[in-house]
């Protein structure tokens, strides 16, 4: 790896970050007239603790990583953003990525006007290192790997991801948003081998939380040291903290959750495969199923007209004639079975 001072900005290494009222007192106190917040309407009168470390130490415990190594977000979108504003330099840096995958790193990439260059996947939605690698220069900072992979459903192929973060100089961000339906485990324990690589996962998924918007990001404590010093200081609200300390209280209920879904997939794969309509349906490691059809956008229009919503991936690269379905409920996914069994 570059030295990481290589890698980021000169504007952002230099940067002196805002300094809260909250981040210069940290200790006990009884009255508190430090942050011009109004004494009335406890507990929400109070800004939230700006690097939320009672959260983080319930997260760092259950994944087997420290504290200073995680970052929290405004959902996974958050770090996105937050990585690509630290290392890239708009309109001169650019950033690698497989295609198709999650549509966010490109909206975020223009949106930070850095170029955003994608390598295709193979036939069996798969990568190497070499291929994806042989399009990066100098000016190349980040790049971009999605296992278990959105839409296609399958992880990537393991040597070729630790390839890629061992022949890369520059940051190697894996979205795990998916990792708890994987068959395959996650990349966290490799954190302590690769200065290089940053693991993004989510509350959006397997923590069923995707209305509270909580992402994580763990990486070498310098590499957060640098995002923390570019979020927004109170980016997490105390709301958001306590849903989280909440849910992370209720780890038993999201593990039964997951054994549920897993089953449910196989029963949704096993009853899709015999449908006319289907052609193919792609091997999965999340709880969603990529599935090859006669006719994505009428399947998709007949299932809209009958009040079920399944995402039409008939535009995208690769995907032609495909659509996404998420596992729902027992009865959603056999509600979508009975309609399709019509077509
Ligand atoms: C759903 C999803 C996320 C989650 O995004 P949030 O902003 O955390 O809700 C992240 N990455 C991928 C690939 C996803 O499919």
């Amino acid at each position: 790896m570059l030295s990481l001072k290589k890698l980021v900005r000169p504007n952002i290494w230099n940067l002196k970050p805002y300094s809260s009222a909250r981040s210069e007192f940290m200790g006990e106190a009884s009255v508190f007239l430090d942050a011009n917040e109004n004494p009335y309407n406890e507990p929400h009168n109070r800004y939230p603790d700006p690097l939320q470390w009672e959260v983080k130490h319930k997260i760092a415990k259950l994944k087997g990583v420290q504290p200073r190594q995680i970052l929290l977000g405004n959902g996974s979108d958050e770090p996105i953003d937050l990585l690509i504003r630290a290392m890239c330099e708009p309109a001169q840096d650019n950033m690698i990525a497989i295609t198709p995958t999650y549509g966010m790193y490109k909206v975020a990439a223009d949106v930070n006007n850095v170029e955003y260059r994608e390598v295709l996947l193979d036939e069996g939605f798969d990568f190497t290192a070499e291929n994806l690698l042989s399009v990066a220069n100098d000016k190349t900072k980040i790049v971009w790997l999605c296992s278990p992979n959105n839409p296609t459903g399958n992880s990537l192929n393991r040597k070729e991801i630790v390839r890629t973060i061992e022949q890369f100089q520059g940051i190697v961000a894996l979205d795990e948003a998916y990792i708890d339906f994987s068959s395959h485990p996650s990349f966290l324990p490799e954190l302590k081998k690769y200065p290089n690589l940053v693991v993004l996962q989510t509350f959006s998924k397997a923590w069923a939380s995707a209305g509270v918007r909580l992402g994580m990001a763990f990486a070498s404590e310098e590499i957060i040291n640098v995002l923390n010093k570019i979020k927004y200081p109170y980016n997490i609200s105390a709301l958001v903290q306590k849903h989280a300390l909440q849910t992370i209280g209720r780890g038993g209920e999201v593990k039964s959750w997951v054994k549920t879904l897993l089953t449910e997939r196989e029963k949704l794969v096993a009853n899709l495969q015999t449908l006319p309509c289907i052609l193919h349906v792609y091997p999965t490691d999340a709880n969603f199923v990529l599935v090859s059809t006669t006719d994505a956008n009428g399947i998709y229009k007949y299932l809209i007209s009958r009040g079920i919503v399944i995402r039409n991936r008939n535009n995208i690269t690769l995907c032609e004639g495909c659509i996404r379905i998420t596992v729902g409920t027992p009865q959603e996914n056999e509600m979508l079975i009975n309609e399709m069994q019509k077509l």
